[in-house]
């Protein structure tokens, strides 16, 4: 049992071994100067690491995965070739040098006949047909560092494991979205992005006319720094309320606005500084000078 388990494990790590080198050829169809700047190869899984200044646009990823599977579904032979290092240099060798390698070398080559897929350096055990690699599908990209991108990858039978965690995220989002389809998620976002921003818009005009009449209506008392303070309702959007202020009250020296939730907000015409009044009061400081904004409990003692 304990040997199968092992065999297995090591079937899969070979399929994703393999796929690493079809993967790296692919990379390199793109990125001609590339080099690996690392790799991880698990069961079914791996990752690769190359020198990239750009990540990749999902058109080159989709076409990485076409390729690298038609060179699967192709059948064709991954040789073992153990030669001398001169030997190889003179056959395939293409640049990686900084790396030490003894007289005899062991060669990984993925052939179509004449036609190299790929040829590599590598002491590692691979499949012996491509086609032992059944699929291969990329499950990310990202960026390790501004000159280093990773793609992790899997090979079957880790492919249908992605296709199932897909299908439960459209699973929930068809019974979500409530469409019978996978084909109708899109056109149901794509509605209630739609209604989503007129609500937007619909919400934002409301609540500036709601401001503007509470403002216009708002009983203000007055002391020796504000010439109007003035409570306002809770959930005041303070965002919006900024500039109808400014536009109703433009002739105004100083004005505090704040509500029980301890939202303030000071705006002065700039002849007094928001910030010293601040002060003066204890309140806690952000913005400009001109305006003052923060949520502080000590408000609500002016
Ligand atoms: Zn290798």
């Amino acid at each position: 049992m304990k040997l199968s388990i092992d065999m297995d494990q090591r079937y899969a790590k070979m399929r994703a071994h393999t796929a690493t080198h079809l993967l790296h050829a692919e990379l390199a169809k793109i990125f001609p100067n590339t080099k690996q700047a690392g790799s991880l190869v698990d069961s079914d899984l791996l990752r690769f690491d190359f020198y990239a200044n750009n990540l990749l646009t999902p058109e080159q990823i989709r076409d990485i995965e076409n390729n690298v599977n038609q060179t699967i579904f192709k059948a064709f032979p991954v040789d073992l070739i153990e030669t001398s290092f001169e030997e190889w240099v003179k056959l395939w060798a293409k640049a990686f040098f900084e790396e030490k390698y003894g007289d005899e070398v062991r060669v990984i080559r993925v052939h179509d006949g004449d036609k190299n897929i790929s040829v590599e350096l590598c002491g590692w055990t691979h499949v012996s047909n491509t086609r032992d690699i059944w699929a291969f599908t990329i499950i990310s990209q990202e960026a390790v560092a501004s000159w280093i991108k990773r793609i992790t990858a899997y090979t079957w039978p880790k492919v249908i494991e992605k296709l199932h965690n897909y299908e439960e995220i459209l699973d929930w989002a068809s019974k979500t979205l409530d469409v019978k389809s996978y084909a109708q998620i899109n056109e149901k976002i794509s509605k209630y992005a739609k209604e989503n921003s007129e609500l937007q818009q619909r919400v934002e005009s409301l609540e500036t006319a709601s401001i503007r009449a509470t403002l216009q209506s708002a009983q203000s008392r007055s002391n020796s720094d504000f010439s109007k303070i003035i409570q306002l309702p809770i959930g005041t959007n303070f965002k919006a309320l900024t500039w109808i202020v400014k536009e109703i009250f433009q002739s105004e020296k100083s004005l505090l606005l704040y509500t029980d939730e301890w939202n303030y907000v000071i705006i002065t015409d700039g002849s007094v500084s928001a910030k010293e009044l601040a002060k003066k009061y204890n309140l806690r400081w952000g913005g400009s000078d001109m305006m003052a904004q923060w949520k502080d409990e000590s408000v609500k003692a002016i």
